[in-house]
């Protein structure tokens, strides 16, 4: 290590050579990093939050319960996270405990079953757990309560909308990306009843899966929403898609257009069935056009499977291994689109990065679902450093509880910051690096790439 009095007695000098910000001592390099992705505020490009004004649900004290609500937060919610009730069957038979009988009781009874399970008889090790006790400490709170209640009235006194704020505050993030599924009665009728206000903290993302997934239901669907649909799209069908599309991007004013794909997701596909030959017309005649018209990029979410165990609903959902010939040939096929690409398999990850250096409308996002552990988001970021540089966006946090982005990013910080000091260590001594190029390089990876990309 350089010794610390000759290298401050020499730092004028390097500041007057290289002309840019302290250049950082190799035993400061730790901390300041560290300090830059502290400080650095984040855009979390996806997530499942929503402001008040799409409804809050009754956390018993509320004046207004509106149990359909769309802003989660709160202790019950953060212990029924479909992630801790597939952990919760690691631990309980089904002969104590079926699904069904599960599903029956209220939601502050599967709280309790949960909490008493994964915290208190057990020590809470596993990362959705994890998350929950830094959650709380973060809060303020003592994470090691035997029972419920006192969390329960600490939520209870909070107003929603300030709430936000100090959440927003402790995760230090400056903007939440909203993913707005409008195929979903609830939300698309919160759109339509004018409830819906612009929040400055909020952006909108326009989510259309059923369009490329199921498009028999979809065309179904738009036409009792008054747009004239065949299930097999003829020119009418197109226009009135694009119709349907223009409206809510509109009504929404969305950033980006957002799907998420099954594993199987084939592009172009051979041999496809009529509905899967539908979605992809859907996909190359619509979306993608409009989506260029609009200057938006497409969001493509590939790998998940759904309801492998039903009776889990969410909790029941897998992964597959996803083809990154889709991915390479949408990008080939479309060069004036762009596409962000976060997929869920870690299989998928190494082909996705070396897509990437091939393909300048490519970006990828974020360490998706059951990735988003740290002995992954560790390795993955890595790599993406090793063969991206900064050009990429390293993490997002898919929180669907407000509560939940304050762990999220506190874990995903400390891992990034990890992986930055490694990086810049290898470059020492040959490379003086400074603290502004540091700050550059974070303020790059946690908002200024999803600027430059999303916004260009
Ligand atoms: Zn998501």
């Amino acid at each position: 290590m350089a010794d610390a009095k000759t290298y401050d007695r020499g730092r004028d000098m390097i500041e007057a050579d290289i002309g840019s910000g302290r250049t950082v001592a190799p035993g400061d390099l730790v901390q300041c990093v560290q300090q830059a992705c502290e400080r650095q505020p984040a855009w979390d490009i996806h997530t499942h939050l929503y402001p008040p004004c799409f409804g809050t649900p009754d956390l018993n004290f509320s004046a207004n319960p509106d149990p359909q609500g769309l802003m989660l937060f709160g202790i019950d919610e953060l212990v029924t996270y479909h992630y801790l009730i597939a952990e919760l069957f690691r631990f309980i038979p089904q002969s104590k405990l079926t699904h069904e009988q599960f599903w029956k009781l209220s939601r502050r009874e599967q709280a309790d079953i949960i909490w008493k399970t994964l915290f208190v008889e057990r020590t809470p090790l596993s990362e959705a757990c994890r998350g929950v006790v830094t959650t709380l400490e973060k809060l303020g709170l003592d994470p090691n309560e035997r029972s419920l209640g006192a969390y329960r009235n600490f939520f209870a006194e909070q107003d929603p909308d300030l709430y936000i704020d100090q959440v927003m505050r402790l995760a230090n993030v400056s903007t939440i990306t909203m993913t707005n599924a409008i195929f979903d009665p609830n939300e698309n009728r919160r759109w339509l009843s004018g409830d819906v206000r612009p929040d400055s903290r909020f952006k909108s993302t326009l989510r259309i899966d059923p369009l490329v997934n199921d498009f028999t239901s979809a065309a179904e669907q738009m036409t009792l929403w008054g747009y004239r649909c065949s299930p097999l799209p003829d020119g009418r069908t197109l226009d009135e898609v694009k119709r349907f599309l223009n409206d809510w991007l509109d009504r929404t004013q969305s950033v980006y257009v957002a799907l998420s794909l099954p594993p199987e997701f084939e592009f172009p596909a051979v041999n496809p069935s009529a509905e899967k030959a539908a979605g992809l017309q859907i996909l190359e005649k619509v979306i993608l056009p409009i989506c260029l018209h609009r200057g938006l990029p497409l969001a493509l979410m590939i790998g998940s499977r759904r309801r492998v165990v039903p009776s889990l609903r969410d909790a029941g959902d897998m992964l597959g291994r996803s083809h990154i010939e889709a991915v390479v040939n949408l990008c080939r096929l479309y060069p004036q689109n762009r596409f962000l690409v976060t997929m869920l398999s870690r299989e998928n990850q190494h082909e996705l990065c070396v897509a990437a250096r091939k393909f300048h409308n490519l970006m990828p996002f974020g360490c998706w679902w059951f990735i988003n552990i740290p002995s992954l988001i560790r390795e993955i970021t890595t790599m993406r450093l090793e063969l991206l540089g900064t050009s990429f966006i390293p993490q997002h946090s898919d929180a669907r509880i407000l509560d939940q982005l304050i762990y999220k990013w506190d874990h995903s910080r400390r891992l990034i910051a990890e992986s930055l000091t490694e990086m810049y260590g290898r470059l020492f001594p040959a490379c003086r690096i400074t603290r502004d190029q540091i700050e550059n390089d974070v303020r790059a990876l946690f908002s200024g790439n999803a600027e430059r990309f999303i916004q260009q």
